[in-house]
């Protein structure tokens, strides 16, 4: 796989990628009806057929403000979940907790937890909002103390009256803590200047009331895709996942952020693919495809 290097400046923001660990998911799962023959090739799966995902959280380095979008599986505090989840979940999900780390990426770009100003959070599954929160003295907080977070209210909302099938992925001990501290704010649906140059747009078919954030200076543009296209092997629309509340609902929406991207060559920001950062893409005929990937 051809992978090119790529130093990426937009606005007043040095986009710098924050590798939280790699952890493994049931590559079945990951891929719903695509059969493994197939996804196999570009994720082939260990023996009990979990695929190696990437927990890629984004900083955006401006010179004003620190902004952190999603933390990852919280790799340095699994124990805070205590023996209910702790061990358990790290050997169901293999988390690596020895490679990099929340923290340790975030010091290898220079910042500390006191500097980071905003964190968006895209939802509240373990794997995006673990790292939100921290255990400090027998308590559990805030992992960023000076930190705005955001996430949409109606995610929220089925964060904390999760349905019976995504009860395992939502742990109220990554949230809760950040409304009692009064440092969550809810987001009631799309925003165009959330933070300058930086929007958040709403997407429902993974789990209700996603968002996903594009950063933009009129030259270049970056969409941190968060699950909407977890890996880059999910740019072709039939391949999204098992775990998408409506995968049709999904398909469509994916649509609507692939067309501009591939009109308007933006970078496509991979959460958890394993190989690569981010990729811009091209048409396919009613289809689209990876045109370049990218490290940056
Ligand atoms: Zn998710």
């Amino acid at each position: 796989m051809d992978i090119q290097k790529a130093s990426l400046k937009i606005g007043d923001y040095q986009i710098c990628p924050v590798p939280t660990g790699q952890f493994g998911l049931d590559g079945g799962a990951m891929f719903g009806t695509v059969p493994k023959v197939l996804w196999e090739q570009s994720n082939p799966p260990d023996e009990k057929n979990r695929i190696p995902m990437e927990a890629r959280a984004l900083l955006l380095k401006g010179s004003k403000h620190k902004i952190l979008i999603d933390t990852g599986n919280g790799s340095d505090f699994v124990a805070k979940y205590g023996d209910k989840v702790g061990g358990k979940f790290s050997e169901i999900y293999a988390v690596d907790q020895n490679g990099p780390s929340l923290l340790k990426s975030l010091a290898g770009h220079g910042v500390k937890p006191e500097d980071v100003t905003h964190v968006i959070l895209t939802h509240l599954h373990f794997d995006h909002a673990g790292g939100a929160t921290t255990e400090k003295n027998g308590e559990i907080v805030a992992t960023f103390p000076k930190a705005k977070y955001y996430v949409q209210r109606a995610n929220f909302e089925t964060a904390t009256k999760p349905n019976i099938r995504e009860k395992a992925s939502y742990l109220a001990p990554n949230f809760e803590p950040l409304m009692k501290a009064g440092v969550l704010e809810l987001l009631d649906g799309d925003k165009a200047d959330l933070l300058p140059g930086v929007s958040v747009q709403v997407s429902n078919g993974h789990t209700r009331g996603q968002q996903v954030v594009k950063v933009s200076d009129g030259t270049n543009t970056l969409l941190y895709c968060g699950d909407v296209i977890p890996t880059s092997s999910h740019v072709r629309l039939p391949w999204v996942m098992g775990y998408d509340l409506e995968p049709l609902r999904l398909i469509e929406e994916k649509a609507t952020f692939l067309e501009p991207a591939s009109s308007e060559n933006w970078y496509l920001y991979f959460e958890h693919d394993p190989y690569c950062d981010a990729a811009t893409v091209e048409k396919k005929g009613p289809d689209f495809k990876v045109k370049d990937r990218f490290h940056l």
